[in-house]
């Protein structure tokens, strides 16, 4: 049976606010009543790749960026994973701003050799494949890299790292700055992607959608998309697929 959030018998709950337009709250939640917190993944768009997700009382920050004030009203980040050292997804201010004494960093090496002396104590790095434990959250490295001959420069394999993240019993994918690679294709059991879809940097909405097709998350969220077409990226993924894409406000 093909994966479908309306009717899936297994409890899913997820709301997606975006912090832009702050009024537009949409929830996705089971016809079942007896969800709790720690099925609740709220997901707050900031900017291009940067976002904060809230579960069962933890902060998640990824790759955080941008001014500062847009994460004011966020609480401080029990964890905070970085996919690579491009300056759209590193801001080692942002990172101060975000973190405290309590946070725990996931970072690929790259980026770890460019964090001060303080953010390498509280940093765990992993490598491309590697699982580890942070902040009591179970994170696979993914690996993240282009494909295409003239786009190789961008993103060398090795150089970063794509993430899944367990949150209860959701995975959640942020597949970082990568074209459709092999590993993407063949993850299992993903209820939310993250994707992105631009040009030179990652891959076209084409690619996206091949992608998404072949490993079926329930929900893909494209991110990075700055340029991109993305409702020609819902129109290509189509109904049938039982994936379900939402578009959420990443640009001002
Ligand atoms: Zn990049
Ligand atoms: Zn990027």
């Amino acid at each position: 049976m093909k994966p479908n959030l309306k009717t899936a018998g297994n409890l899913f709950a997820l709301i997606i606010c975006c912090t832009f337009a702050s009024s537009l709250i949409f929830a996705q939640t089971p016809e079942k009543t007896d969800s709790t917190d720690a099925d609740i993944i709220e997901i707050h768009p900031i900017q291009h790749a940067s976002f904060v997700m809230t579960w069962n009382g933890k902060t998640i920050h990824v790759d955080p960026v941008g001014d500062e004030k847009a994460y004011a009203s966020f609480a401080k980040a029990d964890l905070l994973l970085l996919t690579h050292d491009h300056g759209d997804h590193l801001n080692e201010k942002v990172i101060n701003a975000v973190a405290d004494e309590d946070t725990q960093i996931v970072a690929p090496a790259t980026v770890f050799s460019k964090l001060n002396e303080n953010n390498k104590l509280r940093t765990i790095v992993m490598t491309n494949s590697e699982q580890k434990v942070a902040s009591g959250i179970p994170i696979e490295a993914i690996p993240m890299h282009n494909l295409t001959q003239e786009r190789l420069r961008y993103h060398p394999k090795g150089n970063g790292n794509g993430y899944v993240a367990t949150l209860g019993k959701k995975r959640v994918y942020i597949a970082g700055d990568t074209e459709d690679i092999p590993e993407m294709r063949a993850l299992k059991n993903i209820d939310i992607a993250f994707i992105p879809m631009n040009l030179p940097y990652t891959m076209t909405v084409q690619q996206a959608a091949e992608a998404v097709k072949v490993f079926k998350p329930k929900v893909v969220i494209p991110y990075h998309y700055r340029g991109s077409d993305v409702e020609e990226f819902k129109r290509l993924v189509g109904n049938d697929s039982g994936i379900e894409v939402r578009l959420l406000a990443w640009y001002p």
